[in-house]
């Protein structure tokens, strides 16, 4: 075997440990790196000390963002994640990146905001934005992107200026 593989191989081993040390589940896993899946949740295990979680993931962001305050947090995550990814997010959403933007995205937000936006949903946000099930669009308001999609109305216009809206209309009834 060439080093240039054996290298290769520990590093998709590096990614998987740091996927599943920030809580990743086991199918995300194998589907970023393909690794078989019995090693993957005996590496879980060996991690978390408890086997994975079974019952089926969201097969889309689109439906774990319930309320206004996730639409933020997915946008947020979103802007983190464009900044610190080396591949064009529309196109490709290597694991790393994804590992890079969560990262940044618990450090400008702070831990609580990953309750919501765990590892696995932002998984999902950057493969719907690579799919284009999620896609941006430009608010002129406040002129920032953010997250768009017609199937779920909480993605229907910028949450930051919505959140705003609300606010002033709850002032001005004070
Ligand atoms: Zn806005």
């Amino acid at each position: 075997m060439k080093v240039s593989q054996i290298v290769k191989d520990i590093s998709v081993w590096q990614v998987a440990e740091q996927m599943i040390v920030r809580g990743a589940r086991p199918p995300i896993v194998i589907a970023s790196t393909n690794l078989p899946r019995d090693a993957v949740r005996d590496m879980y295990y060996s991690i978390h000390g408890k086997r994975p979680p079974s019952g089926l993931l969201p097969d889309s962001s689109l439906n774990v963002i319930k309320k206004v305050i996730h639409a933020s947090q997915a946008t947020i995550f979103y802007h983190c994640y464009r900044k610190v990814a080396e591949a064009d997010i529309f196109k490709t959403s290597p694991a790393r990146d994804v590992l890079r933007g969560f990262d940044f995205y618990q450090k400008v937000c702070g831990a609580g905001c990953t309750e919501s936006i765990d590892f696995s949903v932002a998984w999902f946000i950057a493969r719907d934005l690579r799919t284009r099930n999620i896609e941006t669009k430009y608010c002129p308001k406040c002129g920032m992107d953010y997250l768009f999609s017609l199937t779920n109305s909480l993605l229907h216009s910028c949450p930051f200026c919505k959140n705003l809206g609300d606010k002033n209309k709850k002032n001005r009834a004070e």
